[in-house]
């Protein structure tokens, strides 16, 4: 089920033509964009580029300075954000210190003035969802970090809002409690068949939690896929080059058919072929960008009219655990080099490569993908 990829598929949340300033600064950019009911969708940027604006005129905290906002069919403008049916998680929680953590959670439904019955068995319900359950009568300040970033999740729950809006909600936590939570989110929202939208500026977590990804810049969209469609068929040398680690290289466009382009690199000067069709003409330059991980390595030296190999020398190793990065240095400059890395599974054992090592760096015909 891809709702994105059915042009018909009414959008459940959708900005149009929505533009913010601040003063004579423009924060958000005449940027439209659709998300579908039940999506975990991430907006993902840099300090700056707008994502927390974007979320927060969603939330009715900002107004547009024009365009709309649409949430389940229904125009927001004008409605206040209490009463809208989507609820934000601040990334400092603010959690009420002076009441426990059921008081916490049951605050909202009790100024919805629910009947108690029902505010203690929605309670009841959160702090089972959230695995809180012998933490209930406890106060923010007798929990971890973790705990009580469960709790605000369990309070921005509890009015069961239609979509829920979080902002850099792990960025309090440690890594590994990061990653762990992560999953939970990822859970949670599939047992509640909710819409989450997270902002965040960590591109692992996107990657990680979200059926789609918005790739934000200067208060505008860069790139809106899939994360594997962000990470192998970036749209732009900033996509490329924000998402992951990736070998840019500047080339020369050689010759150009319907079976695909001939290029040559501008560092190293080594022929490139590759499978895909561009728009750009003969003597055009363009950029490469192959990931890491797509390059082989192995000790030798390109032989005479080969394609996608590069003659290189071993510059830095950067042992990672499950796997090594080497920079392999390709030209006379210090930064002329082509990354590419292998999994420690046996490879350095069978041929250990080491520094100064003469080496070729290839990859596949399909492994890189062409930019203007
Ligand atoms: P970060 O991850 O650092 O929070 P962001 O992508 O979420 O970044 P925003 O908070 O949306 O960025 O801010 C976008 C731009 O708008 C920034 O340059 C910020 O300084 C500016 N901005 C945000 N709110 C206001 C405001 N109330 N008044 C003036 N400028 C603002």
């Amino acid at each position: 089920f891809v709702p994105w990829e059915d042009p018909d598929h009414p959008p459940f949340i959708e900005f149009r033509n929505v533009t913010k300033k601040f003063g004579d600064f423009t924060a958000v950019n005449n940027l439209s964009l659709k998300i579908y009911e039940r999506e975990f969708f991430a907006l993902l940027g840099g300090s700056g580029c707008g994502k927390t604006t974007l979320m927060r005129m969603l939330a009715g905290f900002e107004t547009p300075t024009t365009g709309q906002i649409f949430l389940d069919g229904q125009d927001l403008a004008g409605i206040p954000p209490f009463r809208r049916p989507s609820n934000m998680m601040f990334q400092s929680y603010a959690l009420f210190p002076h009441m426990n953590v059921e008081k916490n959670i049951a605050f909202g439904l009790k100024q919805d003035n629910m009947p108690a019955g029902e505010i203690e068995a929605r309670v009841q319900e959160m702090l089972r969802l959230t695995k809180l359950e012998q933490f209930a009568k406890r106060k923010p300040h007798q929990l971890s970090g973790g705990q009580r970033q469960r709790v605000a999740l369990a309070r921005s729950l509890a009015k069961r809002p239609k979509v829920l809006l979080l902002d850099e909600p792990l960025g309090a936590l440690d890594r590994k409690l990061r990653e762990e939570t992560q999953f939970e989110l990822m859970a949670l929202q599939e047992d509640l068949k909710m819409t989450f939208l997270i902002v965040t500026h960590d591109q692992e977590e996107a990657m990680t939690v979200a059926d789609r990804i918005a790739v934000m810049d200067k208060g505008e969209l860069v790139q809106v896929a899939t994360p594997g469609e962000i990470y192998e068929t970036p749209n732009s040398r900033f996509v490329a080059d924000f998402i992951g680690d990736v070998n840019l290289i500047e080339a020369k466009v050689m010759e150009t058919s319907e079976a695909g382009t001939r290029l040559k690199a501008g560092i190293g000067g080594y022929d490139i072929d590759t499978a895909q069709t561009t728009d750009a003409s003969a003597g055009d330059t363009v950029w490469y960008a192959i990931r890491p991980e797509k390059v082989r390595i192995h000790l030798g030296e390109p032989g005479e009219g080969t394609v996608n190999q590069a003659g290189g020398l071993v510059w830095d190793i950067a042992y990672l655990g499950d796997m090594s990065v080497i920079h392999a240095k390709i030209g006379e400059g210090d930064h002329d080099v082509l990354k590419a890395t292998f999994a420690n599974v046996s490879r350095m054992v069978e041929q250990p490569i080491t520094w100064d090592d003469k080496v070729v760096l290839s990859f596949d015909r399909d492994a890189g993908v062409i930019l203007r």
